[in-house]
């Protein structure tokens, strides 16, 4: 019989390959509202998260601890990087997704569909050919906590892609609420976290797979069901397995759904991102703070993997 630590429910003998029986959950940084989108700079040595509510974006690193990096964020949720490394975010304030250039300046890359403004951009992936595919939910409108409360002008609450060449197209348009999304490592699996079980109870609180057919995607039914809250930001390791967020921690599922383990924590996960020495911590943003824990994975993300 595996011994594992407290934070470490396995539901799988798997996942004990996975984790390490003296990894610990610790706090890095807390005194929050809301967390969000975490984002890992190897290059930096740094991760960069979200405070939504607070209007701010805040930057840890092991040697320095918790700064500011942006203030008057406009209530900026998901963080993702480009091809390129610049840090893509999603603004509920402006209803917008930007881009972070080199020298500091931002780049508005989506604000309308057909004429329309935005919802509120949710969470945001880019794909190794450089398009960046994000989620529109309603979250950031539907009261003043977390954006500015205001009607929805857009018929549906769409996933989009926006091409390299600034071409935007919706590639969903039939969740309730979609929301953390991420590719499996060799981008033929796009998963859309549906998070609309929120404010109706019956959307079920699933993980959807799409099949990734260039600038399309095709409908492959539920991956997973989360047992515990609704599933928002989401991540993969190399090897492809799923880890998930979830009301009660991080919920760690194989390529064909099935679950292994989870990462308990005492507080609702809002998103999580691999980085920190050799890749091998999945930094975690829930509620007030933000936890670290050892992962024997690494990221399929290219900035997680670095020179690996
Ligand atoms: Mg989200």
């Amino acid at each position: 019989m595996i011994s594992l630590p407290p934070h470490l429910e396995m539901h799988d003998n798997r996942f004990a390959a996975m984790v390490h029986p003296m990894s610990t959950l610790d706090v890095i940084a807390e005194g929050f509202t809301w967390t969000e989108g975490p984002v890992w700079f190897g290059d930096h040595d740094c991760l960069l998260f979200s405070d939504i509510p607070s209007q701010r974006i805040l930057r840890w690193s092991e040697r320095e601890g918790v700064s500011v990096y942006r203030e008057r964020s406009g209530f900026n949720n998901g963080n993702t990087r480009d091809v390129q490394g610049r840090l893509i975010g999603c603004r509920h304030g402006e209803r917008d997704v930007v881009r972070t250039e080199i020298d500091g300046s931002l780049t508005v890359l989506a604000d309308s569909f057909d004429g329309k403004r935005l919802n509120s951009p949710n969470d945001v992936v880019v794909s190794s050919d450089n398009a960046i595919w994000f989620t529109d939910p309603t979250y950031g409108i539907i009261s003043n906590f977390e954006g500015y409360r205001s009607d929805p002008e857009q018929s549906a609450r769409n996933v989009y892609r926006l091409s390299p060449d600034g071409e935007l197209k919706v590639v969903a348009s039939d969740f309730s609420q979609p929301n953390g999304l991420c590719f499996s490592p060799d981008e033929t699996t796009l998963y859309i976290a549906e998070s609309g079980s929120s404010h109706d109870d019956s959307v079920p609180a699933v993980i959807r797979k799409l099949a990734v057919d260039g600038a399309n995607l095709r409908d492959k039914g539920v991956f997973a069901e989360i047992d515990r809250g609704l599933p928002d930001g989401m991540r993969c390791d190399t090897f492809g397995n799923l880890w998930s967020s979830a009301a009660d921690g991080v919920h760690c599922f194989d390529s064909e759904g099935t679950r292994l383990g989870k990462i308990l924590v005492p507080q609702v996960v809002s998103n999580l991102c691999f980085g920190g020495a050799d890749g091998h911590r999945i930094f975690i943003t829930a509620t007030t703070s933000v936890y670290r824990v050892f992962v024997d994975v690494r990221g399929a993300e290219a900035w997680v993997r670095g020179r690996g």
